[in-house]
């Protein structure tokens, strides 16, 4: 059918939206009404329900085993560590409810959200990976973030695929032994590079592709010895590296600030995409018609997605992958079809709806932490067609009595888990990174708040004290404290204080990087604040004459030069 787009009212920010045409083809294809509330509303939605990196130490209700979980312990349901979650020492089923059709389906769901058991920390086929939360198919991931794919001794860093030895990177596939390495790929042994594919033992580099031997240079093309853009023979290049000295904090603090000034001469690709077509958004790879997506690959027929690998026909996706029509979903896929309003339905979900924590579900509608289950409403399990039949009931009960929350935002069927259902405040999440609030802010729109715990760590090594050149570090620094230079006076949720493991400090000593004096929370906001955000603005070509338009993730009061594709193409090739 051919539909017209149509504006909406989003009933969270009262701003004006628009449902374009296509749109409400994949609504009638997935059998969901349009959404109420605007994409960015819908994102940040779904981001209240997914913390990723605030982590806390408790025992597992289960074996009382210390273990590190993203719920803490004035949780209002048990957590398990993953041992325990995947053992058979429990019985998921006891928990089922009769559904009643005189309450709101939301209501009854929370009812059940406050008994049954949840994992403590979100994990995937992984191997002593014990302070991670997200991780996939991984080995050794410290304090890291949506690392996959086969990623090996990854540390502080966020999206990260098929990677090994990485530190402090964001936003990469197939690196090794890189350091501080944002949108990039394919990097061997760099440090400091910033939207660069395919080079080699290179520093502070950005928009570089196959370069080697390079340092503080921007849109470099196959080019070897260069520095600040101009070519060096061999020997002066290594004098020339060896004179930078940055293994010393205080030089590289020079040369971080010389590389901020080559970033603001580089000229800008309107946007990082590659061998893709139809395609807007941010760091876009091999895929086909995909729209408004970040941080996409492999994939087709989507839009609004953020961290997406291999998805075929989705839409409002915060990671995933590997499935097929998804619809309002967040954390973690793999093989499932036909999924919509769940978080973490994973391993071969088929025809789920409101699910939270599943594995291996088929049919199950407003369920949580069911394990090959079929047929199942609020974990209560149904033949067949009695489970068709209540579907259909159930769905049209949910509009004429529907849910409203504290604020009078109205949640019939078609609507993601309100974010005042979620387990977490809204401070431990996703959302206060892409839509920081102040506490107050953060209550008067209805959302949970959570205090810092003040921990008072005794600090052993102050921030000042720390040695500013790595060759004079030797591994008793292991046993100290440090303190983290910002004193938990900043937003970052500081930690104050730190510890540096050995595969840090071996990893420190072989790359000649001094020892930092932030906490990783510190340096993860230092990382986090150079990505651009997952909006587009609609701007014209910077270069002079030009009159080309283009959506693009650089706002437009960004200092960046950004060119439209054919005058980066000249410019830069
Ligand atoms: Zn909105
Ligand atoms: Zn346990
Ligand atoms: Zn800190
Ligand atoms: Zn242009």
């Amino acid at each position: 059918m051919e539909y017209k787009s149509e504006n909406r009212i989003c009933q969270n920010c009262q701003q004006d939206f628009t449902i374009e045409s296509e749109d409400f083809n994949f609504y009638e294809k997935m059998k969901v009404p349009p959404p109420t509330f605007c994409p960015e509303c819908r994102f940040q939605r779904r981001a209240t329900w997914r913390n990723e990196r605030t982590l806390y130490k408790r025992n597992c209700d289960l074996c009382n085993k210390k273990f590190i979980s993203m719920h803490d312990k004035d949780a209002r349901f048990p957590v398990y560590c993953k041992e325990c979650w995947d053992g058979d020492n429990w019985n998921r089923d006891k928990f089922e409810k009769d559904y009643d059709f005189a309450k709101p389906f939301f209501e009854q769901f929370d009812e059940l959200h406050q008994k049954v058991p949840r994992i403590g920390i979100w994990q995937r086929s992984t191997i002593n990976c014990p302070y991670s939360n997200m991780c996939g198919e991984s080995k050794n991931v410290y304090l890291s973030i949506s690392v996959v794919a086969g990623s090996e001794n990854v540390f502080y860093s966020r999206i990260v695929d098929k990677s090994s030895d990485i530190f402090d990177c964001y936003s990469i596939k197939e690196c090794e032994n890189c350091y501080e390495n944002i949108e990039s790929e394919k990097n061997y042994n760099c440090q400091n590079l910033f939207l660069s594919r395919s080079c080699l033992d290179s520093f502070f580099l950005v928009d570089c592709v196959n370069c080697s031997n390079c340092i503080l240079s921007y849109n470099l093309r196959n080019k070897q010895f260069y520095i600040k853009n101009q070519q060096y023979s061999k020997e002066e290049y290594f004098k020339e590296l060896e004179k930078l000295n940055l293994g010393d904090k205080e030089y590289r603090q020079k040369a971080i600030e010389e590389f901020e000034n080559i970033c603001k001469k580089a000229i800008y690709r309107y946007a990082n995409i590659y061998k893709s077509i139809d395609s807007s958004g941010n760091n876009i790879l091999n895929s086909r018609n995909i729209k408004k997506c970040f941080d996409v690959y492999n994939s087709e027929n989507c839009k609004y997605v953020y961290r997406g690998v291999s998805f075929k026909d989705g839409m409002d996706i915060t990671f995933g992958g590997w499935s097929e029509l998804f619809y309002e979903y967040t954390t973690g896929s793999m093989n499932g079809y036909n999924v919509k309003f769940s978080y973490s339905a994973v391993d071969q979900a088929r025809n789920v709806e409101y699910a939270d924590s599943c594995s291996c579900c088929s049919n199950v509608f407003g369920c949580i932490s069911l394990k090959n289950k079929n047929y199942s409403i609020l974990n209560k399990q149904y033949t067949k067609e009695e489970y068709k039949k209540m579907i259909e009931k159930i769905k049209k009960q949910m509009n004429e009595i529907p849910y409203m929350d504290k604020r009078g935002r109205v949640y019939k069927y078609g609507e993601f888990f309100p974010a005042e259902l979620s387990c977490f405040a809204y401070n431990e999440t996703m959302a206060q990174d892409f839509f920081p609030l102040t506490k107050e802010q953060a209550l008067k729109e209805g959302y949970k708040w959570k205090e810092k715990e003040k921990k008072n760590f005794e600090i052993t090594l102050k921030a000042t004290e720390i040695p500013k050149n790595i060759k004079d570090v030797d591994d008793k620094i292991l046993e100290e404290v440090l303190g983290c230079v910002h004193e938990g006076k900043c937003d970052h949720r500081c930690y104050t204080a730190f510890r540096l493991t050995q595969d840090e400090f071996n990893f420190y000593k072989k790359n000649n990087i001094p020892i930092p004096n932030e906490c990783a929370n510190c340096r993860y906001s230092r990382l986090f604040a150079k990505i651009l955000p997952p909006k587009l603005w609609h701007r014209k070509c910077m270069k002079e004459g030009c009159e080309n338009e283009f959506e693009t993730s650089y706002a437009p009061d960004r200092p960046e030069i950004v060119y439209c594709e054919k005058c980066y193409q000249q410019e830069v090739y």
